[in-house]
């Protein structure tokens, strides 16, 4: 259930309602809100005087429904906006991991003069063995945030584990919760507790129920800008790397009411399909697509088969933008 209540009910007498309905009190820009569980169907006695409406739900995907926000959220990112009704499907590009200065600094150069706002690169990096590289940590931090200084780019990475979270959130402009981390308390707490732009991954054995409910710990935690990206599914199949569920972002479009990026890279794998899934995406009209880019991808240091190199990164583009007015979007 949502609570809305009236916007001159006091601080103390909101915690306490909060405390009656067993709920989160929310404050959002224009509305005082609690939020509780959607078994809950009635409100608390003492409550009516205070509230100027109620929504019950079905499943505990509040916040993030179409039932509470009718459109798509709207974030900011100083001068770049997706969602609300920008119409912009917002380009994320970037390597998978920062390996060094030098590495990052050729594919930021490149992809600046390419337009492109968003960087995004790994710096502690969530590998399936321990053996493998790691990521380069808060020096990678700190490279990323050269890589700022230098292009004005805006920039996002990871954050693994709940430990180096308050780092990760002081140097990122957005934050990347992987698919790992997707059910991790400790990192959805705190994203939770910043109003920085969260980029919630889905993670790979999980439903679309699953993926909403993690992102409304952020948005019951109080930060309002989250955003969804869908990296493909585990099914059957072996001959790609997961599979794009197109299909789920039909639904998120349809019922949630956060920007959904698509990520092609991790769903294929390979960078041979990375382009085509990429165009469909951008034809079903998403916020953003989150693409790997390496300036030598056989040489990467994780995740090399799927990166597209610079040359086709810029064929994509292109491509992108003629799709981009067809389908009444702009790719910025
Ligand atoms: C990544 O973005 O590089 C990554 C590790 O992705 P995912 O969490 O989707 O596997
Ligand atoms: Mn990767």
């Amino acid at each position: 259930m949502i609570i809305y209540l009236k916007p001159d009910t006091s601080a103390e007498k909101a915690e306490e309602l909060a405390r009656l309905n067993k709920a989160f009190l929310v404050h959002t820009p224009q509305q005082l809100l609690l939020v509780n569980a959607s078994s809950q169907k009635h409100v608390a006695t003492q409550t009516e005087d205070y509230m100027e409406s109620f929504l019950v739900f079905g499943d505990d995907m509040q916040l993030s429904s179409r039932q509470h926000i009718n459109h798509t959220r709207e974030i900011h990112l100083d001068e770049i906006q997706i969602g609300g009704k920008s119409a912009h499907t917002l380009m994320i590009a970037g390597p998978c991991s920062v390996e060094s200065e030098s590495q990052l600094f050729s594919i930021g150069e490149f992809l600046h003069q390419q337009g492109i706002r968003i960087l995004r690169a790994g710096c502690f990096k969530p590998r399936t063995s321990p053996y493998t590289f790691q990521g380069l940590g808060e020096n990678g931090l700190k490279i990323l945030a050269k890589a700022r200084e230098k292009w004005g780019f805006k920039i996002i990475t990871e954050i693994k584990d709940a430990s180096h979270a308050p780092l990760v959130i002081e140097y990122a402009d957005i934050i990347q919760v992987g698919a790992k981390a997707m059910y991790d308390q400790g990192i959805l707490h705190q994203c939770g507790k910043t109003e920085k732009p969260v980029l919630l991954k889905r993670g790979f054995g999980s439903t679309l129920q699953e993926f909403v409910q993690s992102a409304e710990f952020i948005l019951s935690g109080g930060n309002p800008n989250v955003i969804l990206c869908e990296r493909g599914i585990r099914t059957f199949e072996t001959k790609t790397r997961f599979t794009l569920d197109l299909c789920g972002v039909a639904y998120l479009k349809e019922y949630s009411n956060l920007p959904v990026v698509v990520d092609p890279s991790h769903a294929m794998g390979y960078a041979y399909g990375v382009p085509d899934l990429a165009k469909a995406a951008m034809a079903m009209g998403v916020d953003g697509l989150l693409i790997e880019v390496h300036p030598n991808p056989p040489e990467a240091k994780s995740d090399a088969s799927q990166q597209l190199t610079p040359g086709v990164f810029a064929t994509l583009l292109d491509d992108l933008r003629m799709i981009a007015p067809a389908v009444k979007r702009t790719l910025v």
